[in-house]
């Protein structure tokens, strides 16, 4: 049914809008869509609200779309590698070197000792190499596209299987399924075993004349106790070795440190000593608990390595100079020895510094901020915190943390929640046991003066 022509009429007129709006800081263009968008939306209503109610609508509408901008936020989730919060932060010098090779030409493809074309980031993948200890490493977008990258390589029409227990076919966060991603490169999937229990008779068995690669993928979202068998990577890679059929692990997080090492963490695989049981290759992300850009890092047999990078699929997977810049400074910190504890150097990876930050340390800062809010309309204390590695990595381990509680003396928690986030920066904490908690071992210790100024704003 159309509205009565006078009714249409009381639909305000888009330049006038735009008058009242005055000065907005975003681009124009965005600013008249959302207008158009917004009175055409009253054509259908049930009745015009008047020119200011209109004016109000759009102003939040206009602030929604300001929040959606990528921006910085303070995480005080306790979550370290937050893939809703864009996973791991980018230490100082990593960000220095980005700073560095962003704003001026660089040799990502020139050899500067000869004066010729040189190989794309030869220098990253020698050093990647080492520090996996493989004979060869590269490098694609992220750890997805390095999986499809394997999959199309080693399977073909004759031999397009993959042979992958039933254990294993996990999904990995928001829409990435282990079989989709098989299904999606061509392959095809030869589940072994049960969920439970898969045996090294039941990889002999699936093996034969389709067999493209044997994948094995680390479970590294959900456990599994009580009943539960698998073959060793070993005795797995012997039987590969022997029918001459690949053997790639996806790794996911890929640690390069003893993660047991933290109290209330458990043991993380690293590359280097899963290539040690015989995997030929292994792939895992580079912004997980490696801490830098956002990568799909792939390290093992020269052989299989040259044969990707050759591929012409790779092509359409490669990094950026940015990306490239970032992890080959985050390796060669891993290199000399930056990510071992107790070192007297401050960690250049942010999240292994969150991960070994000493109770007394965020206690201490937790009490600092406690006593700078005196006189603010809020019940604040310390409390207990649970922080957790996130990114879908180690879901069993815990760090013990320490929390800001907060209370606010006259604002529902909802409320007061929703201020933080909507804040200048948005703060992101969360609710529990009738508190606002903000988990300090996410919360870099800089930017704490910032979360007092949010209280106070988003108390007054
Ligand atoms: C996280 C994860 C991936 C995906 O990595 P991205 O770098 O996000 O593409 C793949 N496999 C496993 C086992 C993972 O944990």
């Amino acid at each position: 049914m159309t509205k009565p022509a006078a009714s249409l009429r009381a639909i305000p007129a888009v330049e006038k809008i735009l008058q009242a709006l005055g000065d907005v800081d975003l681009p124009r263009p965005a600013v008249v869509s959302l207008v158009r968008r917004e009175l055409a939306a009253l054509r259908s209503a049930e009745t015009i609200p008047a020119f200011e109610e209109v004016v109000k609508q759009i102003q939040a509408a206009l602030n929604s779309v300001r929040l959606s901008r990528i921006q910085p936020v303070i995480n005080g989730t306790g979550i370290l590698i937050h893939t809703n919060l864009g996973r791991s932060p980018l230490g100082p010098e990593v960000v220095k070197t980005l700073t560095e090779i962003a704003a001026n030409y660089n040799n990502l493809e020139y050899d500067l000792a000869s004066g010729e074309r040189g190989g794309r980031a030869s220098y990253l993948e020698q050093n990647l190499a080492l520090l996996c200890g493989a004979e060869a490493a590269t490098v694609a977008n992220n750890c997805a596209a390095a999986l499809v990258l394997i999959l199309r390589h080693f399977t073909s029409d004759e031999r397009n299987e993959v042979v992958i227990s039933r254990g294993e076919l996990v999904q990995i966060g928001g829409g990435f399924r282990i079989p989709e991603i098989l299904e999606a490169s061509g392959a095809k999937l030869r589940e072994i075993g049960t969920t439970n229990k898969t045996s090294l008779k039941d990889y002999k068995k699936a093996l034969g004349a389709r067999t493209g690669m044997i994948l094995k993928v680390h479970r590294s979202n959900f456990f599994m106790d009580g009943f539960v068998e698998s073959p060793s990577t070993e005795e797995i890679a012997g039987l590969a070795l022997k029918q001459n059929v690949p053997f790639v692990e996806d790794l996911g997080s890929g640690a390069m440190i003893q993660t047991e090492q933290v109290p209330g963490i458990e043991h993380e695989p690293t590359p280097a000593e899963v290539l040690r049981r015989g995997v030929d290759l292994v792939c895992f992300s580079g912004d997980k608990l490696l801490g830098g850009p956002q990568a799909g890092l792939i390290a093992g047999q020269a052989k299989l390595v040259s044969a990707l990078k050759r591929e012409p699929f790779f092509r359409a997977l490669r990094c950026d100079k940015l990306i490239l810049a970032a992890l080959q400074t985050t390796v060669d910190f891993y290199l000399a020895g930056a990510g071992e504890e107790g070192n007297g150097r401050a960690s250049p990876v942010p999240v292994l510094e969150m991960m070994r930050m000493p109770m007394a340390d965020l206690k201490s800062r937790a009490e600092k901020i406690v006593a700078s809010l005196s006189g603010v309309h809020i019940k604040a204390g310390v409390g207990e915190g649970r922080a957790q590695i996130g990114g879908g990595t180690l879901p069993r381990s815990i760090i013990a943390s320490v929390t800001l509680d907060l209370v606010p003396k006259n604002l529902a928690l909802e409320e007061f929640s929703a201020r933080l986030r909507h804040g200048s920066p948005p703060v992101i904490g969360y609710i529990s046991g009738g508190r606002y908690k903000l988990d300090l071992r996410t919360i870099f210790a800089a930017q704490d003066q910032a979360v007092i100024h949010a209280i106070r704003v988003g108390t007054g």
